[in-house]
């Protein structure tokens, strides 16, 4: 133990306190407000579909206070508990060379750490999301993503370790640097990728047959000078009755997907005001802003790792008395996400600012009236709380709160 470990553990606790707390808070409020829909929806929502809302949100939180504490508890047995530790004297007695026992340290790390989260996500499907009649999934399903999600992770999680662990021995003091144009060169690669080889992997894409709609939609994309490779059709409700639309890909693979459960709960003229909020999201440039701080968040993480991986403190710190480079980067995503929760309502702020972009510009080349009436009808599909705490809301949520939503949507179609 030095003073780091002290750092880390006050920031840790600091944490858990804050998540626990706005998760109660969150609860509290929404209980407060459970027996009476707010004014601004009295017309579209029942009483009753306010009160799964708000049962659904309750029952999350409590589930999501369960997975804070496991977390806690599995982020210590790795550090000050000694699992890293014992795994990495594993690979270490294999006697291979020190890159392929860097790679397989911490892709096993990796692997274990998914084995060790999929009670939680078993019991939220087919527990949790089961009881608010969410749920499509199939354990046999769910197992056969669980494998080739694995298989995925270990073929370019060995390929990213292993650029990573050799650019740390092989490119001077300034391998951070060089390492985070890879990684840049690697997330763009992604998501040119993503769409077109690894998204069908998990589901099927189809191109939307409804002439009329697809009419609609070219001419929404021509009027918003909008090029894409396609309208598709996903299969969403193989796993889940959520629904949802978006925009994937980069330069000539670039499409728009939207959920079939989407297409089942909104009406034509919805399902536009929707795309056009999205492309909104282009049109703003959201999407090229989100990338550039990205990249200079995970600038300053890399120059920090780069300075970390030379201090005995760190490691100690953290309760590991190997030093190696593989270490270094297992401990890292240990501890970074610890300090990062406290950029959280920055980084939701922002977000929150881009979805009023957005809905102004769905309103300016679409219909506020329209887009209004999709969201109340995705807020009643989804079963999401109308009445979140507002402190909870300013940390966490990435969209503002419905009603500010449409408050302001109102003032854009006045
Ligand atoms: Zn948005």
């Amino acid at each position: 133990m030095n003073e780091f470990s002290w750092i880390f553990l006050a920031a840790l606790f600091l944490m858990t306190a804050t998540e626990l707390w706005l998760s109660m808070r969150q609860g509290k409020h929404v209980q407060a407000h459970r027996d009476k829909v707010p004014k601004a929806f009295e017309d579209q929502i029942s009483l009753s579909a306010h009160q799964k809302a708000a049962d659904y949100t309750v029952a999350k939180g409590r589930f999501g206070r369960k997975e804070n504490i496991y977390g806690v508890i599995i982020l210590l047995a790795w550090t000050f508990g000694g699992g890293l530790a014992l795994l990495s004297n594993a690979w270490d007695g294999l006697g291979l060379s020190s890159m392929l026992t860097g790679v397989l340290f911490l892709l096993s790390f990796i692997v274990i750490g998914s084995l060790l989260d999929l009670p939680f996500s078993y019991y939220r499907t087919f527990v949790l999301e089961d009881k608010f009649g969410f749920n499509r999934n199939t354990p046999a399903l769910f197992f056969s993503d669980f494998i080739k999600q694995t298989l995925l992770t270990l073929i370019m999680g060995a390929l990213l370790i292993g650029v990573a662990l050799w650019m740390m021995q092989s490119t001077g003091e300034l391998w951070w640097l060089y390492l985070w144009a890879a990684w840049i060169g690697f997330a763009l690669f992604m998501m040119w990728a993503y769409p077109a080889f690894i998204a069908p992997l998990f589901n099927k894409f189809t191109p939307l047959d409804d002439a009329a709609l697809q009419q609609r939609v070219e001419n929404l994309l021509a009027r918003c000078g909008f090029k894409s490779q396609g309208i598709f059709v996903m299969d969403g409700s193989r796993r889940s009755g959520h629904g949802n639309a978006y925009f994937t890909g980069l330069g000539s693979n670039k499409r728009i997907v939207f959920f079939d459960t989407l297409l089942n709960t909104l009406n034509e003229d919805q399902i536009e005001a929707v795309l056009a909020h999205e492309l909104g999201h282009f049109r703003r440039k959201h999407v090229v802003k989100n990338m550039v701080v990205m990249a200079v968040i995970s600038l300053i993480g890399l120059a920090l790792l780069g300075w970390a991986s030379n201090q005995t403190w760190f490691y100690e710190g953290l309760g590991v008395s190997q030093q190696s480079n593989a270490m270094a980067l297992a401990l890292f995503m240990l501890v970074i996400p610890v300090f990062m929760f406290f950029l959280h309502p920055l980084m939701t702020s922002l977000s929150r600012k881009y979805e009023y972009e957005a809905d102004a510009y769905a309103a300016s080349v679409s219909s506020a009236d329209d887009l209004i009436a999709a969201l109340v009808a995705l807020y009643k599909e989804n079963a999401s709380t109308l009445t979140p705490d507002p402190l909870v809301s300013a940390v966490y949520d990435s969209h503002p709160p419905a009603a500010m939503r449409i408050a302001h949507l109102q003032m854009n179609s006045a």
